[in-house]
């Protein structure tokens, strides 16, 4: 196997495993048990330490959760110098922290800009009360507000917002009022997600007794269309299915996470804390999800080992076209033939070639991408064009 033409550069990626209270809906690794957290911190601290610290050049630091803003600054500060003093830095780094409103205020947001985030992204899900109780959500509305207006005032330049959509019964109006309450503030960046029900969590056990019914497809395809219309006709770029950004489609000026594009584009990162994942082409390997057990390995001198694969050249191919198919950007032919020395199109041209003469992809430039619509029935594209 070939690589790519530049190597790209590499993302950090901490998981803070705490939370305040679990959201119906959520499946990410994190417990409400905040005693664990010195002992927690401590394990953290020996595992970047005991981490190789070789190439790549590393560019972006994420702090994720679980909910980092639970926090001090302090304690991000410590770990940022840690991660300073251990890797290779780029010397603009891009360095996001996740943050729940009900868990900021003007103090600790303060604190974590001196600290050396540079880019907040809060998980605000709606600014409305009913959506939140719905959610399972720890913040009222009001607090979502006071949280963005904090988040300006302690000078944040770069603030993303996440929103959840898809609620049973929301219409395309009730949501496009959720959306306008987040255009005010003029984020650089939002994403918004579309509810799903993930196996385990509380909302897929409301499901199994009836008293949760999720909202029919014809709907929330309804409301991705309009997202994606209302957002783009706002000056945002729809650069991957759930995620719009200020600025030009790529560089200096883009305001895509830089972070998460990472993974779309197969760069190498990082994982460090209960759960996280890394990626060293080919090989991806990642640490068991359960926080005492992690603790405890560590403590012992140990990985805290949840699996390792390494990726034939078959599973390397499909994973590029899955990932490329959910971004604008698409996939880079020229590029494709450098990393597996096949031709993008002697393997999927017939199939391309059908999906974009039904609107769902473009074959301009050099590259493959999906259309609005493409994204929208992206387990369609991909089935067709890799018979997965
Ligand atoms: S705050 Fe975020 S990570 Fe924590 S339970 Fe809610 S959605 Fe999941």
């Amino acid at each position: 196997m070939s690589e790519a033409r530049v190597a790209p550069n590499g993302g950090l990626y901490i998981h803070i495993p705490f939370c305040v209270h679990k959201c119906a809906y959520c499946d990410f690794y994190s417990v409400s048990d905040l005693n664990l957290k010195p002992a927690f911190l401590k394990a953290l601290s020996a595992e970047i330490a005991a981490a190789e610290a070789g190439p790549p050049l590393f560019d972006t630091i994420y702090f994720g959760g679980g909910t980092p803003s639970i926090l001090d600054p302090a304690e991000v500060e410590r770990i940022i110098d840690q991660l300073k003093s251990k890797f290779r830095l780029a010397g603009a780094l891009e360095v996001t922290l996740e943050a729940n409103p009900g868990t900021v205020d003007a103090d600790n947001l303060k604190g974590f800009r001196s600290a050396g985030v540079n880019r907040l992204n809060l998980g605000i899900q709606s600014f409305r009360e009913e959506n939140l109780r719905r959610l399972g959500r720890i913040h009222s509305a009001g607090q979502a507000h006071d949280a963005v207006a904090a988040a300006h005032r302690a000078g944040f330049a770069n603030v993303g917002l996440d929103l959840i959509y898809g609620l049973p019964g929301q219409t395309v109006s009730a949501w496009t009022m959720d959306i306008e309450s987040a255009l005010a503030y003029d984020p650089e960046h939002l994403a918004c997600y579309m509810l799903s029900v993930e196996p385990g969590t509380p909302l897929a056990e409301e499901q199994r007794l009836g008293r949760f019914r999720p909202a029919p497809d014809e709907d929330t395809a309804g409301l991705f269309m309009a997202t994606s219309e209302l957002l783009t006709g706002c000056g945002y770029h729809h650069y991957e299915i759930s995620n719009f950004a200020r600025g030009a489609a790529s560089g200096g000026d883009s305001r895509a996470s830089r972070h998460n594009s990472k993974y779309w584009a197969y760069a190498p990162y990082l994982g460090f804390g209960p759960a996280a994942h890394s990626f060293q082409p080919p090989r991806r390997f990642w640490n068991h999800r359960d926080v005492r057990g992690y603790i405890a390995e560590i403590a012992a001198g140990r990985r805290p080992p949840g699996g390792t694969e390494t990726l034939t050249v078959d599973q390397h191919m499909l994973e590029v076209v899955m990932l490329g198919l959910r971004t604008s950007a698409g996939i880079d032919r020229a590029d494709f033939k450098v990393r597996f020395g096949r031709d993008f199109r002697d393997l999927y041209g017939a199939v391309a070639d059908e999906l974009a003469a039904r609107g769902l992809l473009t074959l301009d430039n050099g590259r493959c991408a999906p259309t609005r619509q493409g994204m929208l029935f992206l387990n369609t594209v991909v089935a067709a064009l890799t018979g997965n």
